[in-house]
């Protein structure tokens, strides 16, 4: 029986590539010749061992990083990273800088305070309803990183470049953009991201940690909260999140050998988010809600003239087999979520049906 698939928009939980899908499929029952699953070995085993250093080997071979990057596969998802980066790299009497950019970035501020950290919030879009990516920022040289949300998955807005902040390494949420185009790592102290928006299912969170960041870790931080704790054991003082794992080292498989690498990725992700902003500037129905310079190539998030039409492009969407177009609850609207494996070929199908839709409705 052919499975039908659908066009998918979702946000996080994602696409994953089409390819990676078919191969754990074939594997899931009879990993490597172990007569077992993925699933199913153990975590201390050779095959295991060869999945999680491959992940980690690809990983730094596609963002050109050397071994002073430690990459942790943690669990509690990105927003335990929240707590987890000041509560290991703020020792008292020191601060760092945090850009607030939206609802992830108010979390991660929220979070760092509720530890009593010395948190300033070095620019902020809030005036504008967090719609652009702040610039001419007055940096602290002092703060012990800088910590910015590389795209904002709910207010559909993206750091088109990184900002300069005169050394202070840059501690980046990259959750719903990570892996989707180059970037030089330099700048990066700490990078971390939830794998199920663009690299992987729920349940792991990559963390990117640079050597020198890696030592502050001090004091009476829980065992399993602390960075050092999980570099030490190659992720693996406790059970890891091996499933996870294992589709995350196939994505990065997929990028390298069938995409080609982050720069062929980020022709695609520009195509594809060209192909919709394109319909919503050509058009009075649709309006984007994010200042154009500011615009998420992952994320497009745009308005219709009424709720009463947003619910009805949703629902005739779906029956059109496009998925997930709903925008986030606390924000409303619509949004459609064009991450690394939603291919090109989907986002034609959704400007087609954005298209008729505004013929029919506007
Ligand atoms: C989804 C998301 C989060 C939250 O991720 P969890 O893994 O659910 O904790 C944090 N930051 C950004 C930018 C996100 O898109």
């Amino acid at each position: 029986m052919p499975t039908k698939r659908i066009h998918n928009f979702n946000a996080g939980p994602a696409a994953l590539p089409l390819p990676v899908l078919e191969e754990i499929q074939a594997s899931f029952l009879n990993f490597n010749n172990s007569g077992m699953s993925i699933t199913e070995v153990s975590h201390r085993s050779k095959w295991f061992d060869d999945v999680i250093n491959d992940a980690v080997i690809r990983i730094r071979r596609l963002l050109k990083m050397d071994e002073t990057y430690q990459v942790l596969f943690l669990q509690g998802g990105a927003s335990m990273q929240f707590a987890m980066i000041p509560m290991n790299l703020l020792r008292d009497g020191e601060s760092a800088d945090y850009v607030n950019t939206g609802t992830w970035a108010t979390k991660a501020i929220q979070e760092a305070r509720l530890l009593e950290k010395t948190v300033r919030v070095a620019a902020s879009s809030e005036d504008r309803n967090f719609c652009y990516i702040p610039d001419k920022i007055e940096f602290d040289p002092k703060a012990i990183y800088t910590h910015i949300t590389s795209n904002n998955t709910i207010k559909g807005t993206q750091w088109a470049a990184y900002p300069n902040t005169g050394g202070v390494p840059l501690a980046a949420d990259m959750s719903s953009d990570f892996m989707s185009r180059p970037f030089d790592a330099k700048p990066f102290g700490l990078i971390y991201a939830g794998a199920q928006k663009n690299i992987g299912p729920a349940g792991v969170c990559v963390v990117i940690i640079r050597d020198d960041l890696l030592k502050r870790a001090s004091g009476n931080i829980p065992t399993m909260l602390k960075y050092t704790t999980h570099a030490a054991k190659n992720s693996m003082y406790n059970t890891p999140p091996c499933f996870g794992v294992y589709t995350i080292q196939l994505v990065m498989k997929w990028l390298e050998e069938s995409v080609g690498g982050l720069e062929a990725m980020d022709a695609v992700n520009q195509k594809k988010a060209a192909c919709l902003y394109s319909v919503i500037d050509a058009s009075r129905f649709y309006k984007g809600t994010a200042d154009k310079d500011s615009r998420s190539l992952m994320n497009v998030t745009f308005r219709l003239p009424s709720e009463d039409l947003e619910k009805q492009f949703v629902q005739e969407a779906m029956a059109e087999n496009l998925g997930g177009l709903k925008g986030h609850r606390s924000v409303g609207g619509c949004r459609a979520s064009i991450y690394n494996a939603t291919t090109l070929e989907s986002v034609q199908v959704l400007a087609d049906f954005m298209k008729t839709f505004e013929r029919k409705n506007g």
